[in-house]
């Protein structure tokens, strides 16, 4: 609330007004023109970088249980129809923050967040033990 005011928790999304909460109108219209400021910002570039680290879903281990899709704050996992009969689960990796709560919500283990597998984090912990 107080860093961004504007901001959603969805990337692109900005909120005012009485969306907000209840407020006096001035309040109100100066939020808008900040939100409008906001999305001047996002409309206003030819490309947007977005996050690297984001989840990657192994189909073949995948049953396409959903539980990632309950687990995931920002609607970025989607179940998806492979073929008949066969449903997985799909990453929209613009949305995707990588907090890792599908990976943890994952009873197969098929989602994982890319460069943070348990080999390479367990590989990272085992080196610095070492040291
Ligand atoms: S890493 Fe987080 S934001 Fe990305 S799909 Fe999984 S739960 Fe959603
Ligand atoms: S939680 Fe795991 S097994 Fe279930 S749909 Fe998501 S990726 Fe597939």
């Amino acid at each position: 609330m107080k860093l961004r005011p504007v901001d959603f928790a969805t990337d692109g999304v900005f909120v005012c007004g009485l969306a907000h909460y209840p407020k006096p109108i001035d309040e109100s219209i100066t939020q808008a023109q900040a939100a409008a400021a906001r999305a001047a910002t996002v409309l206003s570039r030819k490309t947007i970088e977005v996050e690297g680290v984001v989840s990657a879903v192994d189909q073949n281990l995948c049953r396409g249980c959903g539980l990632c899709v309950e687990a995931c704050p920002y609607g970025a996992p989607e179940l998806v129809e492979l073929s008949e009969g066969v449903t997985v689960s799909q990453i929209k990796e613009a949305l995707c923050k990588g907090c890792g709560a599908c990976a943890v919500a994952c009873p197969t283990g098929a989602a994982g967040i890319r460069h943070f597998t348990d080999h390479e984090v367990l590989t990272m912990v085992e080196a610095a033990l070492c040291e």
